[in-house]
């Protein structure tokens, strides 16, 4: 449980005076719902509203503060025209104050002629003179400290000013308690890191836009403690997960010679390193815990059923784990007929598959009836029981975020885990997703795999497209033309895909089909059998899911709007055309206007096919400024720390959480009481919970 004394930053807006329910909504527009959002809503820049002495000296289109005599009201003519206050300065430099919509008793009252003030705003040029519109601050020359030198700028929304967001951080540091230093002091001294709470209060009181920097000391040391947090959880998930003694698994190898002899291809050099990892692994008296990266069409589904197969071989259960239910169905179309032939049972089960069939299932799976289950999330509910399970496969994909998923696996008495995932991932991605796992690569592709000829091309070239498909299409080729699907505005989306499919029927007739993700589970089926059997020759598609499935025959991907996707999508989408052993063409169609990074990192696809590259130059080509694992990608998401600026912070928290739970693996120690306090305050409750209770 957390600790009492952090309540108050759990807590909800409304706790705070002068937030009520519309405010409430507003704030939750950027993510804020609880006191502790507030502090980690970090300014992004600052205003300098330090007192320049004359209005000669402003700049143009800047923020400044000056000193001001009120010399005339010229009160608007129409309701369309401002209201102008005459104001000069010691010089006797004109500045011209302008407002829209206001009360003249209003400006009256903070503006009356003859007096002076001190006002605060964006300056700019305009006609021949000098005008500020609706100054941030009006105030007396003796109060001139209501006005912050350096005011920090948050990032806001509709009807959200930052002054009212300044007014609640303020508040919301009242109810920061003190912590307990968690770190090495050590490693602190090293670095000059000051305290979480002194690091935390500069970023809100920045002196200057340096003090906000990536490396500035206070950022530094609050990015190292998210880095820590999450190296913590995940090491703590990882070492509960391997100091379980597991089963000792070596079968006899009979499935799986038999299985191997059905193959119609020998396995990759790649594969059987990969496999000889694994049975190890599954050989040790250790549960397993290892991650099985490859490429699209690298072969990770035949790796995975061997490894399956060598627990069924010792009378155990086994089960794979896709993230969609396209893909759990894909899976078992292939395991099934393979091992239904050499006399083992599998079954699928999803969220869809409910009433009898669903209960006989379970019934099976219970009496041991069932060697293989393959489905999604669903097959660990709580009713799902498993006579014996003992090895999981968690299929990954294109899609991150192994440690929730990973408790999944208790269902197992001590299952062993391989998880696969065909992301190619850099090793700071790494690390922030599965911290200090075990690895296995498949780095080859099977042999006779031709490369994919990838073309960018505008849009405006679609007619010369649709030309040449005609051709590929007569010669008993298939296609998949991917229309981008935006989260925001899904319906508009979908009435594209419904425009191009009517526009592609017109052409091509009944040999195009539309699979969309707001379509029936058994429509969504129906329509890929189609595909599968040939009998649709053109799929227009929304999303990436949909064109999981394996079709050899489909040698054309044509992706619309190309620069909408993120990079990673784009290397799976191209690698669902190089499943045949026919040449591929992948068509990446671009829209205007093409920003610079958009056109860049369209060539990279050109350029290359290599998965670990394309995801290195998509990281980089992002950039500093991009927050680590966007939500695009399935990361981690971090609130303070940025890669590459904070590859050092992460590696040393890496070793630190390592060294952590060596020394003090329940957190029992003084610094390991604080640092529980430090998985609180990132919110891993969870992992404190399941680990660390008691
Ligand atoms: P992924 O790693 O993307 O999941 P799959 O396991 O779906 O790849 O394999 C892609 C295709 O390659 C499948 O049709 C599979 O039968 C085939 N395949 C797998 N291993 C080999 C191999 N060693 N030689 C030739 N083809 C293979
Ligand atoms: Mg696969």
């Amino acid at each position: 449980m957390r600790p009492s004394f952090l309540y108050p930053l759990f807590s909800g807006l409304s706790s705070l005076s002068g937030v009520g329910e519309k405010y409430e909504r507003l704030l939750e527009n950027l993510g804020i719902c609880k006191v502790i959002d507030l502090l980690w809503h970090i300014p992004y820049s600052v205003n300098d509203r330090r007192y320049v002495a004359a209005i000669k000296q402003v700049k143009s289109g800047e923020i400044n503060t000056l000193k001001i005599r009120v010399l005339r009201h010229i009160p608007p003519k129409s309701s369309k025209q401002p209201y102008q206050v005459y104001c000069e300065d010691e010089a006797g430099d004109r500045l011209v104050l302008v407002f829209f919509k206001i009360y003249s008793e209003t400006i009256n009252k903070s503006l009356p002629i003859n007096d002076l003030r001190i006002v605060s705003g964006r300056v700019e040029y305009f006609k021949d003179h000098w005008q500020m519109s609706h100054p941030d601050y009006i105030v007396l020359p003796e109060e001139i400290w209501k006005i912050p030198e350096i005011e920090p700028i948050y990032g806001l929304t509709a009807g959200i000013t930052n002054k009212f967001i300044y007014r609640l951080v303020h508040i919301a540091f009242t109810k920061m308690p003190l912590m307990m230093e968690w770190l090495d002091p050590n490693y602190q001294k090293s670095l000059a890191l000051p305290s979480f709470n002194e690091a935390l209060y500069k970023l809100h009181h920045p002196k200057g836009i340096e003090d906000l920097a990536p490396l500035s000391r206070a950022r530094m040391r609050l990015a190292y403690d998210e880095l820590l947090a999450n190296q913590l959880s995940l090491a703590l998930v990882r070492e509960n997960i391997k100091r379980q003694k597991g089963r000792k698994i070596k079968g006899d190898g009979c499935f799986r010679r038999q299985i191997l002899s059905r193959l119609s291809f020998k396995l990759t050099h790649a594969q059987q390193k990969v496999l000889s990892e694994i049975y190890e692994d599954q050989a040790s008296e250790y549960r397993m815990l290892r991650l099985l990266q490859g490429d699209v069409g690298s072969g990770k589904t035949i790796v995975a059923l061997l490894t399956m197969l060598n627990a069924v071989e010792c009378g155990f259960q086994a089960a794979i784990m896709a993230p969609t239910e396209i893909l759990a169905k894909q899976h078992y179309d292939t395991i099934a007929p393979l091992i239904e032939e050499i006399g083992l049972k599998t079954e699928l089960l999803t969220g869809k598959i409910k009433g009898k069939h669903r209960r006989e299932i379970l019934d099976d799976l219970k009496a041991g009836k069932i060697n293989i289950l393959i489905g999604t999330h669903a097959l660990f509910v709580e009713d799902v029981v498993f006579a014996d399970l003992a090895c999981v496969i968690i299929d990954e994909q294109h899609r991150f975020g192994v440690h929730q998923r990973l408790g999944f696996s208790d269902k197992g008495n001590c299952a062993d885990v391989l998880v696969m995932t065909a992301t190619p991932i850099p090793r700071t991605l790494f690390l922030t997703t599965y911290g200090d796992m075990e690895y296995s690569k498949i780095d080859e592709l099977p042999i006779g795999r031709k490369p994919v000829d990838t073309r960018v091309m505008p849009l405006t070239k679609i007619k010369d497209l649709i030309v040449a498909l005609r051709h590929k299409i007569e010669s008993g080729e298939q296609i998949y033309w991917v229309c981008p699907l935006v989260e925001e505005s899904e319906k508009v989306d979908l009435a594209a895909a419904k425009n191009r499919f009517e526009i592609l029927s017109d052409i091509f007739g009944k040999t195009v089909g539309l699979v969309h993700g707001k379509m029936k589970e058994k429509e969504k089926n129906e329509i890929m059998e189609r595909f599968k059997n040939g009998e649709i020759k053109l799929l227009v598609a929304t999303t990436v899911i949909e064109v999981g499935v394996n079709v050899p025959q489909a040698t054309v991907m044509i992706v619309e709007h190309a620069e909408r996707f993120g990079l990673a999508q784009l290397h799976q989408l191209r690698g669902r055309v190089k499943r045949g052993f026919r040449p591929a063409i992948c068509v990446l169609l671009y829209g205007y206007p093409l920003s610079d990074t958009a056109y860049k990192r369209l060539n990279i696809m050109r350029k290359t096919e290599d998965g670990f590259i394309i995801a290195e130059e998509d990281l980089k080509l992002r950039g500093g400024g991009e927050i680590l694992g966007t939500k695009q990608s399935g990361g981690e998401q971090f609130l303070l720390a940025q890669m590459p600026e904070h590859e050092d912070l992460l590696f040393t928290a890496y070793k630190d959480a390592k060294m952590i739970i060596s020394v003090d693996p329940t957190l029992s120690s003084p610094r390991g009481q604080a640092l529980r306090n430090l998985l609180y305050l990132f919110e891993r409750d969870q992992v404190v919970k399941t680990y660390l209770s008691g």
